[in-house]
């Protein structure tokens, strides 16, 4: 109860400001600008190379957006994480896709929160100038899935270096990446108080660690995610690479998740309004039985609901980043943001679909293969499901079920 507690008076006592309407403006325009160059055929082309998109994600690094998060100290911009959410909206309702580069921006939070000087100093200016790429992070394991506190992969301390042993799924970016976060256990499960305890994050250098311990295999996916396996033989890390103190990479992870989740929000909101706008102008051109398919009102109002439903969760979504870049609590409404953005996008994509009749299956209109893309949203990075329980064991104090 404690923790619900803390919870309702982040929503009875808000002191933050909730920014209304077309917040950054000039940023919201030069990513519209960018992403004018990478029209739809630029991702369907890489999806049917299964590519990863090099030109977008150097102009974006280059532009200085995947380090707008970063410090000024560190040669990135400073900005709060609402400003980083606002990136990836535009990406998304631009109709790109933000997937190859987003990881970078909570991850990093990671390395800034929690790890050294020496880390620090190292690698964020290369993050935020574009010259490392600290895109892939490896949490989920094949056997465990949500269940993270279980995660097999071991890290036994030797002299200098820890030797790892173990299994990632779904790391993606990890082939197109400098740097990989790996979450792994350096006390057995048997020897901790709470299953939260005894993991820990290790900073790992992809180029050392390619064909010395680690190895990568791409798996296929319906949407051009460029993920990974990743199986990992006797791979030494150098103790100087742990992120914070051994044994407490578990809260580290957890501490940047709301950050995820608003930034990964945000993608959905981008998502719902790319939908929103193509379904209603498709919906005034198209004319059938003499008139524009929008006057039924059986196309018109879930285009309209879709709408109603974007503007609660981008209420929501900027709730959630106003408290977070406050520093205040906010696992509440960065939760519920990330589940209802993610609905929101995918009943605008549902009535787009719809909209479009036969055309939206046609590649070439780009509804098909946003449609695919916006409903991973309600998996990774965490299911709904797992949302659900959240809310109904954190926040309302029932019962928890696992
Ligand atoms: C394209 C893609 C990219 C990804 N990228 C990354 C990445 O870069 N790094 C990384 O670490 N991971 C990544 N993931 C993994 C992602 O975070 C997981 O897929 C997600 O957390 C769900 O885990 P799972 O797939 O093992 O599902 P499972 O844990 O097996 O769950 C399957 C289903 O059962 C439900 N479920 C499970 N337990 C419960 C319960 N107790 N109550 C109710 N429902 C339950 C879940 O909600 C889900 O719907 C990616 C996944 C995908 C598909």
């Amino acid at each position: 109860m404690e923790d619900r507690k803390a919870m309702t008076d982040t929503v009875t006592n808000v002191p933050t400001n909730v920014p209304l309407g077309e917040d950054y403006p000039e940023i919201r325009e030069a990513i519209r600008a960018i992403c004018r160059n990478y029209p739809g055929k630029y991702w369907r082309d890489l999806e049917a190379k299964d590519e990863y998109p090099d030109a977008f994600v150097s102009e974006l690094s280059q532009a200085g957006y995947l380090g707008a998060l970063i410090p000024e100290a560190y040669g990135g911009s400073g900005l709060p994480v609402r400003a980083g959410g606002v990136i990836l909206e535009e990406i998304h309702a631009s109709g790109c896709s933000a997937a190859a580069c987003h990881a970078q921006m909570y991850m990093m939070g990671t390395m800034l929160r929690h790890g050294s000087d020496e880390q620090k100093r190292r690698y964020l200016p290369g993050i935020a100038d574009g010259t490392i790429r600290f895109q892939a992070f490896g949490v989920t394991e094949p056997t465990t899935g949500s269940d993270t506190t279980q995660l097999k992969t071991r890290a036994v301390r030797d002299g200098d270096h820890y030797l790892v042993n173990g299994q990632k799924v779904w790391t993606s970016r990890a082939h197109k990446s400098d740097l990989m976060t790996l979450l792994v256990r350096t006390t057995p499960l048997d020897q901790v108080k709470k299953r939260s305890e005894g993991l820990s994050v290790l900073l790992v250098d992809m180029h050392e660690a390619l064909g010395h311990g680690l190895t990568l295999r791409r798996i296929d996916t319906m949407v051009n995610h460029q993920t990974n396996e990743v199986f990992i033989d006797n791979l030494r890390v150098p103790v100087a690479n742990l992120i914070g103190e051994e044994g407490q990479g578990f809260r580290y992870i957890l501490d940047g998740m709301n950050a995820e989740r608003i930034l990964v929000s945000s993608e959905s909101l981008g998502d719902a309004r790319y939908f929103i706008r193509r379904a209603s102008e498709y919906a005034c051109e198209r004319v059938v039985f003499g008139r524009p398919i929008g006057q039924n009102q059986a196309v018109q109002f879930p285009i309209a609901r879709a709408y109603a439903e974007w503007k609660a969760a981008d209420l929501m979504v900027r709730a959630a980043a106003a408290l977070f870049d406050s520093g205040k609590p906010c696992g509440e409404e960065a939760n519920t943001a990330k589940l209802l953005a993610s609905e929101a996008a995918w009943h605008a994509a549902e009535a787009c679909m719809q909209t479009f009749g036969g055309f939206a299956v046609a590649r070439e209109f780009d509804i098909e293969r946003k449609w695919r893309e916006c409903r991973l949203a309600q998996i990774a990075p965490i299911s709904t499901n797992l949302i659900l329980a959240y809310l109904g064991q954190n926040v309302l104090g029932m019962p928890r079920s696992y």
